[in-house]
């Protein structure tokens, strides 16, 4: 029962949250992957935002070819949720994912409604979108037992402050900090002050970023 509880709870991580932003600049390189790189990762078509969700999944093919090339040929999902405070959650399609062999899982990346008709800039969209694949990636490269653990500890404030904020960094190394930056202003100014406040407790804040910009301008 507890392990089937550590399941549930990996399972419904938001283990992005309104995510961070950045987008800025995708880090382009100089050989794009091939097309057919990111045939398998596909949105789950929705009536009322067809266009937003087929938009998201344009982003998503499209900074895997050009910045995130370990996820090519992995499965993603694209599909919608319902939540109060987070943009994007990244997760799996079913439970049972997380006991295939990593290239045979099935990864989900989902969007939630309340704000699919008011998504931030592309910039700042990209930048989230990069935090939620870091999450992916490293889902890939975990055993079943650990993504289990993961599931467990993340629970655990700490354990979520050190894994949330690490995301983030890995999304400020790939040139998306004004992204993440814009994303932030987004956040603040569609959630309320206890809200953001709490965000803010787990992701790089509007002042973190600044600090890591100053320190790293060349990025
Ligand atoms: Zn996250």
């Amino acid at each position: 029962m507890k392990r089937f509880c550590f399941i549930v709870l990996l399972l419904s991580l938001s283990l992005c949250t309104i995510g961070e932003s950045l987008g800025s600049l995708i880090t382009l390189h100089k050989n794009p992957l091939p097309a057919d790189c990111t045939d398998n990762v596909k949105a789950v078509t929705n009536k009322k935002y067809h266009n937003e969700i087929m938009q998201i999944e344009k982003e998503v093919q499209g900074l895997i070819q050009h910045g995130l090339p370990e996820l090519c040929g992995y499965s993603i999902e694209i599909n919608v949720f319902k939540d109060p405070v987070d943009l994007f959650r990244a997760n799996f399609k079913s439970y049972l994912q997380v006991f295939k062999t990593p290239h045979k899982r099935i990864y989900r990346i989902q969007v939630n409604t309340q704000w699919l008709g008011d998504l931030p800039p592309q910039i700042a969209l990209r930048a989230v979108l990069v935090h939620e694949l870091t999450h992916i990636l490293s889902y890939t490269q975990m055993t079943t037992a650990e993504l289990i653990e993961l599931g467990r500890k993340y629970d655990k404030a700490d354990f979520q402050r050190n894994y949330e904020r690490n995301t983030d960094l890995l999304t400020l190394r790939r040139g998306h900090a004004l992204g993440l930056l814009e994303f932030r202003k987004w956040q603040k100014s569609h959630l309320s002050d206890d809200e953001f406040i709490k965000k803010m407790d787990i992701y790089y804040s509007i002042e973190m970023i600044l600090a890591w910009m100053k320190d790293n301008p060349y990025i």
